[in-house]
């Protein structure tokens, strides 16, 4: 890049500047000392964005879980909060609602247990890392005042996982003075075995903490075995030993994806988990949640309690400042992405086969069936076919889509975005499934359920024309149209 000529003047009189930064950098670039005399920003500029360009490409960086893309809007917002101090709650307190937000939102996708208004327990952090250390001080502190209270030594605390934790479980380990007492890996099983984990816990266990996600395989360790296990050893010991569940990779995928896999607080002994939001969170690197299942799980000696600019404000981080943009951006993904595309599909068919993907409404009692949104999908000269299953499943009925050789990641992308649509303009309409009964005077041929699935469009929006033609012509008849 070349920078344009200018002239300007300095105290010491005209200078002109040269086209190209190389001027300031025939000596070497300072490196240990803070130069004696300032450069123009140009300069700077240009000196410090041709050493970066030695860095590696973000997007092509594929060792990493960390969001390298967002989108220009979301960007925007970024810039545009940049110069705002978390911190000062007072002064940006829509900035801290926001954060409350994504707080509740997680804690509910987690299955907190609390009401659809209450608030939930948790804070934003730099990362899994911040986070994980809050979680870990809190089962340790938990656990010295059980301790305490019960005149027994509290010196030698320990945390078990398994020997595939991520490096910030042994900072936490050794910043803290925690023993990590780790569960061997073994050739074919490179997660944390739940029995060897619960074998390992003694009365010094302040958490076992599994991971969703592990950092070598990405697989997620079995919690729910995990929690049976260890509610059984509690009884026969008397302890009352707590899981945690690092999420940091697996918090964003594992609601969505498997639903129905109980990893979270479902299970009774998971007291606290941590999700990265930079990673499946969608945010660029610099935030991460720590969620409580409930108040008892936070000891509220933790909580700082600062009296900022005459308000009390509960904070539970280790540090002071920090840029606001990041929860700014996770808000921003979470209300721009919603649930899931669209939330109201079932796949039928199995990850085992030929190509394709048959799914179905997942609840029938919708105002609009498949038949509907497939006539609709034409529009946008998507041609999907909907249709009914054989005897004995015939009131299942499905959208199917093959996967050609041809069918690209943009096209997908489309069709996804193009069936949200569908589905939001369906949604204003009116039902155009009749219910059976209530259009009685309709010259409808069909009357059980299963036939109204099967009607088409063009032939239901015939059965209401007609029906209103009747009910025109018989007020007219009555004399009050
Ligand atoms: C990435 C990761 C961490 C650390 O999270 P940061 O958000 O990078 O601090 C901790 N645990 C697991 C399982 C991870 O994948």
């Amino acid at each position: 890049m070349v920078l344009t000529t200018t002239a300007a003047k300095s105290d010491a009189g005209d200078v002109l500047h040269c086209t190209f930064a190389s001027r300031y950098v025939r000596a070497p670039l300072p490196r240990f000392k803070i130069p004696e005399q300032p450069i123009p920003k140009d300069a700077a500029y240009q000196i410090i964005n041709d050493e970066l360009m030695l860095d590696g490409n973000p997007r092509l960086n594929l060792a990493s879980f960390v969001t390298t893309w967002m989108e220009p809007e979301c960007d925007s917002l970024i810039m545009s909060s940049i110069n705002k101090n978390y911190v000062d709650m007072d002064e940006y307190p829509v900035t801290t609602e926001l954060q409350n937000r994504c707080v509740n939102m997680i804690a509910h996708l987690f299955h907190a247990p609390i009401g659809e208004d209450e608030t939930a327990i948790g804070v934003g952090t730099v990362g899994s890392s911040e986070a994980i250390m809050l979680a870990g001080l809190a089962f340790k502190r938990k656990w010295q005042n059980r301790r305490k209270a019960e005149g027994k030594p509290y010196d030698k605390p320990n945390i078990v996982t398994g020997a595939n934790v991520q490096v910030c479980w042994e900072k936490f380990a050794r910043y803290f003075e925690v023993e990590l007492k780790e569960v061997k890996l073994r050739e074919g099983f490179y997660v944390m075995d739940p029995e060897k984990a619960v074998e390992l816990v003694d009365e010094n266990t302040i958490c076992v903490a599994a991971i969703l996600g592990s950092t070598l395989t990405g697989e997620f360790e079995d919690v729910k075995l995990l929690n049976d296990l260890l509610m059984e050893k509690n009884k026969e010991t008397g302890w009352d030993t707590p899981i945690h569940v690092d999420a940091a990779s697996g918090g964003f995928i594992a609601p969505f994806l498997y639903p129905e896999l109980e990893w979270d607080f479902r299970l009774p002994l998971v007291k606290s988990i941590n999700v990265s939001g930079h990673k499946y969170g969608l945010v660029y690197a610099g935030v991460g949640w720590v969620v409580w299942r409930s108040k008892e799980d936070l000891s509220e000696e933790l909580i700082f309690h600062i009296n900022y600019l005459g308000t009390d404000q509960p904070t539970f981080t280790l540090n002071f400042s920090k840029g606001s943009s990041h929860i700014i951006a996770q808000y921003y993904q979470f209300i721009r992405l919603g649930y899931e595309s669209t939330g109201r599909f079932d796949i039928v068919s199995k990850d085992v086969g030929v190509p394709l993907v048959a799914f179905k409404l997942k609840d029938n009692s919708q105002q609009h069936n498949v038949f509907e949104i497939a006539d609709s999908l034409r529009r946008f000269g998507w041609i999907i076919p909907a249709y009914t299953m054989p005897a004995d499943a015939q009131h299942v009925a499905v959208l199917r889509v093959v996967i050609r050789e041809d069918f690209s990641r943009g096209l997908a992308e489309r069709l996804v975005a193009d069936i949200g649509r569908v589905l939001l303009e369906l949604d204003d309409l009116p039902s155009r499934i009749m219910k059976t009964g209530s259009l009685s005077a309709a010259e409808s041929s069909a009357s059980s359920g299963e036939a109204l699935l099967k009607k088409s469009v063009t032939q239901t929006r015939r059965e209401i024309t007609a029906y209103w033609k009747r009910l025109v012509e018989k007020k007219k008849r009555n004399g009050v149209c």
